[in-house]
C-alpha cells in the first residue's frame, strides 16, 4: 500500500481515487520509452501494467481532456466476464482480476458481486449460451443453462412465457468505471509514470517504418513505443 493511501481518509476500509487524485503534469518531458494516447480505462490500466513491470519512470500517459473523463466516464458499469469469444472472455477475466488487486491495494472500484441473467428467446441464441458454457470450462468460470421455470425464480420480473431458457454467470457483477480508471492513474504515478492532461495528440513522427515522436498540442515527445487507438494516422 502506498504512503498516500496509509494517511488518507479511509471510507468503508476502501479509498475513493476521486477524492485522491494525484498531481499531473503541465509539461511533456521531450523524451520517454512510452507513450500513451488517452487516460481512458485502457489507457490507465496499460499504464499500471508498464508501471508494475518496473517501466514508471519511462512512460508518459496523454490525455486531451481529464483522466478518466472520456467514455470510461458514461460506462454503467456491468461486468460480464464470459463473453461469446474465447480472447474476449480472457481479457474479461484479466480485467476482473485486475479490479481486484487494485481492491486488495485498499482502492474503492464498486465492485459488487451480482451475477448476471442473461436470457433467449430464439434457438441460435440458447446455441449461444450453451457454446459459452462449454467454453467457461477452460476460463474456470462458474455458470449454468437454465430453463425459463429456473429464470423466473432466479428474478421474478422477467416475462418468461416466450422464453427459451437463459443463462446464468454467479461470478458477474457491477463496478464502478470511473474509480476504477482513476485508481489505476494513481498508481500508476506513484510508481513514476507523468500523466499530462489538457493534451491532444496530434501526429506520430516514424523513421523506418518504427515510431520515433509523437506531436501534441504542448509539443513533441521523443518515444521508442506509442500505444494508440484514439489517434487517426
Ligand atoms: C453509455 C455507456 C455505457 C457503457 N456501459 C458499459 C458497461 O456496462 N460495461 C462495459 O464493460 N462497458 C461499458 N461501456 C463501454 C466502456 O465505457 C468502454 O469500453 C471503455 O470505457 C473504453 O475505455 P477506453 O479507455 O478505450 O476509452 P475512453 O474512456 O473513451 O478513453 C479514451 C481517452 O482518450 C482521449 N483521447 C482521444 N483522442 C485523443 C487525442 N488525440 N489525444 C489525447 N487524448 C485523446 C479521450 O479524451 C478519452 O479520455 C459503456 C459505454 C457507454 C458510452
Amino acid at each position: 500500500m502506498s504512503t498516500y493511501l496509509k494517511t488518507a481518509a479511509v471510507k468503508d476500509d476502501l479509498i475513493n481515487a476521486s477524492e485522491h487524485k494525484r498531481p499531473t503534469q503541465d509539461s511533456l518531458p521531450s523524451q520517454a520509452k512510452v507513450v500513451i494516447c488517452g487516460g481512458g480505462a485502457q489507457g490507465a490500466a496499460i499504464a499500471y501494467k508498464l508501471a508494475e513491470a518496473g517501466w514508471g519512470n519511462e512512460v508518459v500517459l496523454i490525455e486531451q481532456g481529464q483522466l478518466g473523463g472520456g467514455t470510461t466516464w458514461h460506462a454503467t458499469g456491468l461486468m460480464g466476464i464470459l463473453k461469446p469469444s474465447n480472447l474476449e472472455t480472457k481479457i474479461a477475466v484479466m480485467s476482473r482480476d485486475l479490479y481486484g488487486d487494485l481492491e486488495k491495494k485498499g482502492w474503492y472500484t464498486g465492485f459488487r458481486k451480482c451475477g448476471s441473467l442473461w436470457v433467449a428467446k430464439k434457438k441460435d441464441r440458447m446455441y449461444q449460451y450453451k457454446k459459452m458454457v462449454a467454453s467457461a470450462v477452460q476460463h474456470n468460470i462458474d455458470c449454468k443453462i437454465l430453463n425459463p421455470e429456473q429464470v423466473k425464480q432466479y428474478c421474478g420480473l422477467v416475462h418468461t412465457e416466450d422464453l427459451l431458457g437463459g443463462l446464468w454467470v454467479p461470478g458477474d457483477g457491477v463496478a464502478n468505471p470511473h474509480e476504477i480508471c482513476l485508481a489505476l492513474g494513481c498508481e500508476a504515478i506513484d510508481k513514476g509514470v507523468r500523466v499530462v492532461e489538457q493534451c491532444s495528440v496530434s501526429n506520430v513522427r516514424t523513421e523506418n517504418g518504427r515510431i520515433k515522436a509523437v506531436e501534441t498540442s504542448k509539443g513533441v515527445v521523443e518515444c521508442e513505443y506509442f500505444v494508440n487507438r484514439y489517434v487517426r494516422l
